[in-house]
């Protein structure tokens, strides 16, 4: 048993008993760790002093390997990302990311996505409102790409050939990635044009598309991509609280 002192964002808080939360850090050095916080549903325990979910800052655990739930010594936020609670849509997108990340990390340290997550949540928050909806998306694909389930882009997954930029395509859903005009669409795929294919690769980067176009496609694609690959047929349940207006901002001048 060892203490360890790491960079912590606490993603997720849930009532465990009348006088203790599960608390789940996602941390630089150690990955994943859940632990358990005396304080119940006040919160205002030793140590953990009710931080809220996606705040950030140093935490020292003490650590045992083989155990599910460490104990916290202290959690001290730095950034409290109170902004992202502030508003509905940008608390989903954060939720979202979340699950995400509880369904497919573990003890297991990963620097790259403990750096996309944080940035992410940092460009979430500070989003002008237009933009929202796209750092959501930037993020949630951000993470995908980070555990490897990134779809395959820019060759026909049937054939291995190059798509051309202006090539429109078929994303196979199942088969996690884009078929060109070269090979027949399998079941179930959907079209998706050369602009499309190229804000998708942005935001896989981690870039959010000043202009997002097909907002409700974009939606539509991360929810289905995400249940089918990373959720075993469950959705996001986050994003059911995105704002409707979100959604059918900016899809082109309408007449
Ligand atoms: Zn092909």
């Amino acid at each position: 048993m060892s203490a360890v002192k790491t960079e912590a964002i606490l993603l997720r808080t849930h009532p465990y008993s009348e006088s203790s939360r599960i608390l789940r850090f996602f941390t630089l050095e150690l990955g994943l760790v859940s632990v358990i916080a005396k304080g119940g549903q006040r919160g205002a325990s030793r140590g953990y002093g009710g931080a809220g979910a996606f705040s950030e800052g140093m935490a020292v655990f003490v650590f045992r390997e083989t155990r599910d739930l460490q104990t916290l010594r202290e959690f001290a936020p730095v950034n409290s990302r109170f902004g992202l609670a502030r508003d509905v849509s940008r608390l989903a997108g954060a939720s979202a990311a979340a699950e995400l990340v509880l369904r497919h990390t573990w003890q297991e340290p990963n620097a790259g996505l403990y750096r996309a997550i944080s940035s992410g949540l940092d460009r979430l928050e500070a989003a002008p409102p237009e933009e929202v909806l796209a750092q959501v998306l930037a993020l949630a694909w951000t993470i995908v790409h980070t555990l490897g389930f990134g779809p395959e882009l820019a060759a026909c997954l049937c054939c291995g050939r190059p798509l051309d930029s202006e090539e429109m395509g078929w994303f196979e859903m199942q088969a996690g990635g884009v078929g060109g005009s070269c090979c027949p669409s399998w079941g179930g795929s959907r079209r998706i044009g050369p602009h499309a294919r190229e804000q998708l690769k942005r935001l896989l980067a981690g870039d959010a598309p000043s202009e997002l176009r097909g907002r409700r496609a974009h939606i539509s694609l991360l929810r289905d991509f995400t249940s089918y690959h990373m959720l075993g047929g469950d959705r996001l349940s986050s994003l059911r609280f995105l704002e409707p207006d979100l959604a059918s901002r900016g899809d082109g001048p309408r007449h």
